[in-house]
């Protein structure tokens, strides 16, 4: 019998190459629900799967739309829906400030103007795991884009461990996140094009046994990487696909 499920309802890169919808995995074992990263299109995504009041809480690996966008949509929509449970969210420093901005943007005549029917609170993940969403939580720094404030994350769940990376190039830090993994969530945007943002396919299996990940599923897959899937000798998710630990 498993003891977490991991399943994918957003596995698609910003683009949403191949239609897939932005980052959103949704992480659950007995008296945990916790979704790693709410991209913009995420909303959409949970709910062809499951009713989006089943998920406690929200944690953001880093401020880029296609990671964090959904966020003001799914806490929108609860409102309207009659949630009264509270919402937790953690993330890197900004991510109050940011959501702050979005909503703003958003929907000005709402938020900061509505009281909202739950309450919403938001912590700064850090190395020191804290509880999210029933789950123990810690947030280590990779290399991407400075001002997005990237973060891999680590995810204690029924005994289990799951590294995520967001987003990242290979770096000794993103070895960090992985490291003792039960399961390894990494981006795969490229196969095999080098660039300075992101780790690709090629990179991955060449440094696997420094990450000491018992397994690990790729997600994030962008058009390059879409195409050749045929190639990849590692699992790697859908929209809707599901892994059991
Ligand atoms: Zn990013």
């Amino acid at each position: 019998m498993s003891a977490a499920t991991i399943r994918f309802l957003g596995s698609g890169n910003a683009f949403s190459d191949g239609g897939r919808a932005n980052a959103a995995i949704l992480v659950s074992a007995p008296g945990v629900s916790l979704l790693l990263d709410c991209g913009g299109s995420a909303l959409p995504a949970i709910k062809k799967h499951l009713d989006p009041a089943a998920i406690d809480a929200i944690a953001v690996t880093h401020l880029h739309g296609d990671h964090f966008g959904g966020i003001t949509y799914f806490v929108i929509a609860q409102h309207f829906a009659g949630r009264k449970r509270p919402l937790h969210l953690g993330g890197p420093p900004s991510l109050s400030a940011r959501l702050r901005a979005a909503e703003q943007a958003l929907y000005p005549d709402f938020f900061g103007r509505v009281p909202l029917a739950f309450s919403v609170s938001e912590v700064v993940l850090g190395a020191s795991a804290l509880d999210l969403g029933g789950a123990k939580v810690a947030a280590l720094p990779v290399r991407h884009v400075r001002l997005a404030e990237p973060h891999g994350l680590r995810v204690e769940v029924a005994g289990k461990l799951v590294a995520y990376s967001g987003d990242a190039r290979w770096s000794e830090e993103l070895a960090a996140v992985a490291r003792g993994a039960d399961l390894f969530i990494c981006e795969a945007s490229f196969f095999d094009t080098e660039d300075p943002s992101h780790i690709n396919y090629r990179q991955l299996m060449a440094h696997r046994d420094e990450l000491g990940a018992k397994r690990i599923v790729l997600t994030h897959l962008g058009a390059e990487t879409l195409a050749r899937v045929r190639e990849l000798e590692l699992e790697y998710a859908t929209d809707g696909s599901t892994f059991e630990l």
